[in-house]
C-alpha cells in the first residue's frame, strides 16, 4: 500500500493491494474466498490507486448464503424475543460510534466523499439502527373487534429471508436504512453491497457479528450485480429484495421477481426541482441550492439538480450560484478544507461528461464548470468541476435524466401553476424544495408537487422517523419510519372461535 492507503483501517477481509486472495465473504458465521477464488480491485477514486482486494463472488456464493439465511430463519432465530432485537440493534450503533473516525476515513477513501461527510454518515446511520432498536419491541399486533365468542388479532411475522443490495454513493447508509428494520423484524438476510464501494459494508458485517448477531442470520456475498446480485431476484429461496440503485437495474430486479412472486421494495433515482420564489432571500437560497445539487460532488439521489427559479430573480441568483460554483473547493475528501471529492470511477465520469455534452448540444449554456479541474494534483483522479447550466428548458434530457453527478440545470418560471406544472414534469418522484417567504404558498406547492419528500425553505434533511421513497418511477415501498419496518414483516390474522358449535350448513 502506498503512504495514503496505510491509513484505511487493517481488517482480515480486506486484503492489500496486489493480493490476489481475500475473504470478504460473510456465510454462517464464516469468512471465506470465493468459491472460484476470483478477487476485485477497489479502486480510489482520488487517485485512481488500488485500495484493498476483496473477494469476487459469484451465483454459487450467493446460493450459499441463501441457504444459510434459509437454515437460520429456521432455527431458533425465529423464537428471539423482540427486546433481544433491540438489545443488538442497540449495541450495533454504540459499537459503530465507537469505530467512528475508522468508518469515516474508510468511507471517505473509497467513496471520494470528504471524511467529514463519512462521519455525517456513521451518525445517521447511528441514528437509524437506534430508531428500529426502539421500534422493534413495540407494537407487537392488535385486536381486532369480532362478534361475541370469536377472538381475532393480527400478529407481525418477519418476511423471511430478506436479500439487500446497495449503491455506491452511500453504501453504509443504504444499507442501514434495510438492515436495520430486516433485523428487528427478525428477518434472515443476504447482503450484496455495491461491488464500486464495499468497504464499510464489510465493517458493518463485522460489527454485527461482534454485536452478537447469530451466525447465518446476516450474510454478505461481494460481487457484481448480474452475478452476485442476480439470484436475490430470481431464487426461490429469498422472500424479499429490497433494492436501492437506478432506474434501468430496477426494472430488472422487478422481473426477475416476478417468476417466485417475492416482495419487491425499489429505491431508484430522482430528477428533483428546488423551486425558487422572488420573496426569499437569495444569499441562502443560492447557498442551499449549491449544497442541493453539488454536495457529494451531486451522486445524491435526492440531489436538487433541477433548479425552478422566478424570472424577476434568475439573472442575479444564477450571476451568484455561477460565482459560488466556481470557488468550491474540490480534492481529496481526506484534505482539510476540501468541499468536493472526485467522482466514484471512470466510467461514471465519462458518463457525466457525455450528459453534459448532450446538454451543450442541446442548446443549454455553461455558465459555472462544464470541465475537469486544472490542478495537476488532481489529475490523476476522477474529478469534475461544479457545473451550472442555465437556457434549459423542459425538453431537454439534460433536464429530464439522472445525471448523478455535480451538474445543476436552471429554467424560469412566471407564475405558481408554472413552478409546479415544471416540478412535476418529470417521470421521477423522489423529492423536491420550495423557497418562498410566503406560508400559504409553501404549502400549497408542497401538497401539489407529486414527489415522496418536500422541503419547504431547507433542502436535504430526513430523518429516520420519516418514511423516504419515490412517487412514479422513482420506487417502491417506504424505507425510514414505521412504514420502513412494515415491509419487513407480514400481517396475519389469528382468528380463534372460543365456542365452536355445528353450523348445519350442510344440513
Ligand atoms: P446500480 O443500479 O448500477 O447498482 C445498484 C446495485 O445493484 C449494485 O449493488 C449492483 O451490483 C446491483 N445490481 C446491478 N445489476 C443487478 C442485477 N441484475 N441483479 C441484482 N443486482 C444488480 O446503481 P448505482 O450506480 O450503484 O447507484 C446509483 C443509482 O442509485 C442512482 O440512480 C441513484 O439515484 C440511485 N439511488 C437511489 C437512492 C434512493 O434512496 N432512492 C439512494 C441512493 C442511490
Amino acid at each position: 500500500m502506498n503512504e495514503r492507503h496505510d491509513t484505511l483501517p487493517e481488517a482480515p477481509y480486506l486484503a492489500p493491494p496486489g493480493s490476489t486472495r481475500a475473504t470478504s465473504i460473510h456465510i454462517d458465521g464464516q469468512w471465506r474466498a470465493a468459491r472460484d477464488g476470483r478477487v476485485r480491485e477497489i479502486i480510489d477514486p482520488a487517485d485512481a490507486s488500488v485500495l484493498t482486494v476483496v473477494s469476487e463472488g459469484g451465483r454459487a456464493d450467493t446460493e450459499d448464503a441463501i441457504a444459510a439465511a434459509g437454515r437460520a430463519f429456521a432455527g431458533p432465530w425465529r423464537g428471539t424475543a423482540a427486546g433481544e432485537r433491540t438489545r443488538l440493534l442497540e449495541r450495533i450503533a454504540d459499537l459503530l460510534q465507537r469505530d467512528r473516525a475508522d468508518i469515516a476515513l474508510a468511507e471517505s477513501l473509497d467513496t471520494g466523499k470528504t471524511v467529514e461527510e463519512g462521519g455525517i454518515d456513521v451518525d445517521d446511520v447511528t441514528g437509524v439502527f437506534r430508531y428500529y432498536a426502539g421500534l422493534a419491541d413495540k407494537d407487537a399486533g392488535r385486536l381486532v373487534s369480532a362478534p361475541e365468542g370469536v377472538q381475532s388479532r393480527i400478529v407481525y411475522e418477519p418476511v423471511g429471508v430478506c436479500g439487500l443490495i446497495t449503491p455506491w454513493n452511500y453504501p453504509l447508509l443504504q444499507l442501514s436504512w434495510k438492515l436495520a428494520p430486516a433485523l428487528a423484524a427478525g428477518n434472515t438476510c443476504v447482503i450484496k453491497p455495491t461491488e464500486v464501494t464495499p468497504v464499510t459494508s464489510l465493517k458493518l458485517m463485522e460489527l454485527v457479528v461482534e454485536a452478537g448477531v447469530p451466525a447465518g442470520v446476516v450474510n454478505l456475498v461481494t460481487g457484481s450485480g448480474p452475478e452476485a446480485g442476480a439470484p436475490l431476484s430470481e431464487h426461490p429461496g429469498v422472500d424479499l429484495v429490497s433494492f436501492t440503485g437506478g432506474l434501468a437495474t430496477g426494472r430488472l430486479i422487478m422481473a426477475a421477481a416476478a417468476p417466485t412472486v417475492k416482495r419487491v421494495a425499489l429505491e431508484l433515482g430522482g430528477k428533483n426541482p428546488n423551486i425558487v420564489f422572488p420573496d426569499v432571500d437569495l444569499d441562502t437560497a443560492v447557498d442551499y441550492a449549491l449544497s442541493a445539487a453539488f454536495f457529494h460532488s451531486g451522486q445524491v439521489c435526492s440531489a436538487g439538480a433541477r433548479l425552478i427559479v422566478h424570472e424577476d430573480v434568475h439573472d442575479a441568483f444564477t450571476a451568484e450560484l455561477a460565482r459560488r460554483a466556481d470557488a468550491i473547493r474540490i480534492g481529496r475528501g481526506q484534505d482539510e478544507g476540501v468541499r468536493c471529492g472526485p467522482l466514484v470511477s471512470e466510467r461514471h465520469r465519462a458518463k457525466v461528461e457525455a450528459a453534459v455534452a448532450r446538454g451543450l448540444e442541446e442548446g443549454a449554456r455553461v455558465i459555472a464548470g462544464g470541465r475537469r479541474p486544472d490542478e495537476p494534483g488532481l489529475r490523476d483522479g476522477y474529478f469534475y468541476r461544479p457545473t451550472v447550466f442555465v437556457d434549459c428548458d423542459r425538453s431537454m434530457d439534460i433536464v429530464q435524466t439522472e445525471v448523478f453527478g455535480p451538474v445543476v440545470t436552471v429554467e424560469r418560471f412566471r407564475t405558481e401553476e408554472e413552478a409546479i406544472a415544471l416540478g412535476n414534469d418529470t417521470d421521477y418522484g423522489l423529492s423536491g424544495g420550495v423557497w418562498t417567504d410566503d406560508t400559504a404558498r409553501g404549502e400549497r406547492v408542497a401538497a401539489a408537487l407529486r414527489h415522496g419528500t418536500v422541503w419547504i425553505n431547507d433542502y436535504g434533511p430526513y430523518f429516520p422517523g420519516a418514511e423516504w421513497g419515490g412517487f412514479g418511477r422513482s420506487g417502491i415501498g417506504r424505507e425510514l419510519g414505521p412504514s420502513g419496518l412494515a415491509e419487513y414483516r407480514e400481517a396475519k390474522h389469528i382468528y380463534r372461535n372460543l365456542a365452536p358449535e355445528p353450523q348445519r350448513w350442510f344440513g
